[in-house]
C-alpha cells in the first residue's frame, strides 16, 4: 500500500476504518481475471493484467491510496469528460450543443452514432462527440492544439502530465474507425478545417498518461465545483462542470449506462487503458485502474469496485438523506439570550418584557433550496411574534445562485409587510455590492453580537431608553448605588475621583492589582482578551452608562483578568480601597446597601447566565 504526501498522515492505515474498507474491496476483487486486454490499439496489450489501483481523493484533498495507484496507463476515453468541458469553455454551451446532442446513444464507444439529420453525435462521451469536441479547441495546428489540452488536464491533474508516444502511434496507425467517424463529422461541419490535426491531437489526447491517483485528483476538480482540491486552483467554471457531470450521469458507461446507474450511481467516465472515474458532486472522486475489459470495453475489477465502494460507503447520487434537516441549528429570542452589552436595570427589564419580538435563526450546513425552504418555513410560523429576524450565517458553508436569489425576494416580501430580515454574514457570503442592493430591506453585519447589540438599541429606542452617547449619568442613577439616601450618596461623592478616557485607552489591565472600583457615567467600555504576542484582541462584553466595574475583582482580590477599554470616549467615577474603607466607616448602613446592591446583581447575571445557557441547549 501506498500512501501520498497528502494523504492523511496523522492516522496510520491501521486505524483508518475508510481505507480498511477500500482495503478490503481491493483484496476481495484482486483475484478477478475475467475479460481481457484491450487490443485494438496493438500497444494497449502491453499492460500487465494483475495492475489493480484503487484512489479517493475527497473535495478536501485527502486521499486513500490502496493497491497500484503509481502506475501510468493512457488515459483513452476517461479524456472525453475534460474535453468536452474544455469545447464547453471555449465555446460556450449554445454552440457546443448546435453540435454534439447529450442523449446517450445505447451503442459501444466507437459506433458510428450521429444524429441522421444533422450528423450530431449522439453524445460527448463516445468517440464520434469527443472527436468533435477536440475540434472545438481553437488552434491553427496540431502542436497547438495539444499543448492547449496538455495544459489544462495537467491542471486538472495538479501536477504536470506527459504522452505515451508509442500508444499515440500505435492507434494513429490503426485508427481507421475513427478516421471515418472524423471524415463523417467533417461532411456535416461538425467539425471544420483539416480532418487530420484534429484527429491526431485526439489519438494524442488519449494517450495522455495519468496514473489512479492522478486521475482521482482530475476527478475530484469535477467533483469540487471546477476546483483543484489540492493546488486551489479553478479549472472549469461551475456551470461546465454542472454539464460534464450531466452527461457523465447518463452515457459516461457506454451501452452500461443504465446498469451503472442502477447500481452504482455514480456519474463515472471509463477508458479502454482500464481506468473508470467517479464523480461524486460536492464530496470525492474514485479512479480505478485494472486493465481486464469486459464486453463494453469497461473495466472488469473497475465495475465491481465501484458496486462494492457504493454499497459500502453509501455513495449513490439516488440514496442521499436529507442534508437540511439541521439548517436550523437554534432559534431563540431576544429575551432568552442577548449581546453581550450590559446594561442598566431598566433597560435590562425592557429587553426581558420585549425582547420576543426580535428572533434569531443560527444556521448551519449548505443553505440550498431544501435548506431555505425549511428556514422560510419556520420563519412564516412566528412571523406574527416578530418584528425583526437575524439569520446567523456564520455556519453556512455553501450557497448557491438560485438561493441567494431567493434570499432576496424573501427579505423583500418580509420588509414590504414591516417586517426587517438582518443577516449576519461574516464569511463575506453576500458581496459588498449585494449587501448595499439589500437595504433598505435588510441589513448585513459581519458579527452575530453587533446584530444582537444593534435589535436591542432599536428596541430600547422604541421606550424611549436609548442610551444617550451625550447624557452624563450622575451617581444617582447608579445600578449598584440605588437605595442610597441622599446623606449617603453625598458622602460617596466626596470620595469618588471623576475621570475621563479616550477612545481606545486602557482603563484596567489585564493582571494588575484589583485596587478600584469604576462607575460609568458616560460612554461605553468594552472588556477585551488580548491573543498573547499579538495586536488581535476579542470583545467580550461590554457595559453602558449606570454600570458599575470592577467590583467583581476587588471582592475577591483576585488579580484583573482581562483589559477594559474606553470604546468611546468614557468619563467615570472610581473609588479606591482606602477610600471604600473610609466609606464603610462613614457611612456603615450605605455601605451595606452597596454591597446588597452588587449581590443583586451578581444574581441577576447569573440568572441571564442560565437563561442564555438554556436558550443555546
Ligand atoms: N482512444 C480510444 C479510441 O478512440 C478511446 C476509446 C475508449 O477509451 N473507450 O478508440
Amino acid at each position: 500500500m501506498e500512501s501520498s504526501p497528502d494523504s492523511m498522515t496523522s492516522l496510520t492505515p491501521s486505524i483508518n476504518s475508510i481505507r480498511e474498507i477500500i482495503n478490503e474491496i481491493h483484496e476481495k476483487h484482486r483475484t478477478l481475471n475475467d475479460g481481457s486486454l484491450a487490443d485494438y490499439i496493438p500497444e494497449l496489450t502491453r499492460a500487465n493484467p494483475e495492475w489493480f489501483g484503487i484512489a479517493v481523493t475527497t473535495v478536501d484533498g485527502r486521499q486513500y491510496l490502496v493497491g497500484e495507484t503509481a502506475i501510468d496507463f493512457t488515459i483513452q476515453s476517461v479524456s472525453k469528460p475534460f474535453i468536452y468541458g474544455l469545447a464547453l469553455d471555449s465555446l460556450g454551451l449554445e454552440e457546443v450543443r448546435k453540435r454534439i446532442d447529450v442523449e446517450p446513444s445505447g451503442e459501444a464507444f466507437n459506433s458510428i452514432s450521429l444524429k441522421p439529420s444533422t450528423g450530431q453525435p449522439r453524445n460527448p462521451m463516445i468517440n464520434a462527440g469527443a472527436i468533435a469536441a477536440t475540434g472545438m479547441i481553437r488552434a491553427p495546428d496540431v502542436e497547438t492544439r495539444f499543448r492547449i489540452i496538455m495544459d489544462r488536464f495537467s491542471e486538472f491533474a495538479g501536477e504536470a502530465l506527459s504522452i505515451d508516444d508509442s500508444v499515440y502511434r500505435s492507434e494513429s496507425e490503426t485508427g481507421w474507425r475513427n478516421r471515418g467517424i472524423a471524415n463523417l463529422l467533417r461532411n456535416f461541419n461538425i467539425i471544420e478545417g483539416d480532418v487530420d490535426p484534429i484527429l491526431e491531437a485526439y489519438f494524442m489526447q488519449c494517450a495522455i498518461l495519468v496514473n489512479s491517483r492522478n486521475l482521482s485528483v482530475m476527478g475530484a476538480t469535477l467533483a469540487n465545483g471546477g476546483i483543484n482540491p489540492i493546488t486551489g486552483k479553478r479549472v472549469l467554471s461551475p456551470s461546465t462542470v454542472e454539464k460534464v457531470i450531466s452527461v457523465m450521469s447518463t452515457c459516461g458507461m457506454y451501452d452500461y449506462s443504465g446498469n451503472w446507474a442502477f447500481e452504482v450511481g455514480i456519474p463515472a467516465k471509463s477508458g479502454v487503458g482500464g481506468g473508470i472515474i467517479g464523480v461524486l458532486p460536492g464530496q470525492l472522486s474514485v479512479a480505478v485502474f485494472s486493465p481486464l475489459l469486459d464486453e463494453n470495453f469497461n473495466s472488469v475489477r473497475g465495475i465491481a469496485t465501484f458496486r462494492d465502494l457504493s454499497n459500502s460507503l453509501g455513495l449513490h447520487l439516488f440514496n442521499r438523506p436529507s442534508l437540511t434537516d439541521y439548517v436550523i441549528r437554534r432559534s431563540y429570542t431576544l429575551n432568552q439570550f442577548q449581546s453581550s452589552r450590559f446594561r442598566p436595570r431598566k433597560a435590562q427589564e425592557i429587553l426581558q418584557r420585549e425582547g420576543h419580538r426580535i428572533r434569531v435563526f443560527e444556521l448551519q450546513g449548505d443553505l440550498y433550496f431544501g435548506a431555505l425552504e425549511r428556514l422560510i418555513h419556520a420563519y412564516l410560523r412566528t412571523i406574527n411574534e416578530n418584528d425583526r429576524v437575524l439569520i446567523d450565517l456564520t455556519r453556512i458553508g455553501g450557497i448557491d445562485e438560485a438561493t441567494r436569489t431567493i434570499i432576496f425576494k424573501f427579505a423583500r416580501q418580509a420588509f414590504e409587510k414591516g417586517k426587517r430580515i438582518v443577516l449576519v454574514d461574516p464569511k463575506q457570503i453576500f458581496s459588498a455590492g449585494e449587501r448595499r442592493s439589500l437595504i433598505p430591506m435588510a441589513f448585513v453585519y459581519n458579527d452575530c453580537d453587533e446584530a444582537l447589540e444593534d435589535a436591542e438599541e432599536n428596541l430600547l429606542a422604541q421606550y424611549g431608553a436609548r442610551m444617550e452617547a451625550s447624557v452624563s449619568y450622575g451617581l444617582e442613577r447608579m445600578d449598584l448605588l440605588r437605595e442610597l439616601g441622599e446623606a449617603e450618596l453625598k458622602g460617596l461623592s466626596e470620595l469618588v475621583r471623576k475621570r475621563s478616557f479616550e477612545e481606545g485607552q486602557t482603563i484596567i489591565e489585564k493582571g494588575g492589582e484589583p485596587n478600584e472600583v469604576f462607575f460609568l457615567a458616560q460612554g461605553i467600555v468594552g472588556v477585551v482578551l488580548r491573543k498573547e504576542n499579538t495586536m488581535a484582541f476579542k470583545q467580550v462584553s461590554s457595559f453602558s452608562p449606570g454600570m458599575s466595574f470592577g467590583e467583581l475583582g476587588l471582592l475577591l482580590n483576585e488579580p484583573r483578568t482581562a483589559d477594559v477599554v474606553a470604546i468611546t470616549e468614557v468619563t467615570v467615577f472610581s473609588l479606591n480601597r482606602d477610600q471604600i474603607e473610609r466609606y464603610r466607616q462613614l457611612h456603615p448602613e450605605g455601605y451595606r446597601k452597596i454591597l446588597l446592591n452588587a449581590l443583586h446583581s451578581m444574581s441577576e447575571r447569573l440568572l441571564r447566565a442560565n437563561r442564555e445557557v438554556a436558550a443555546l441547549k
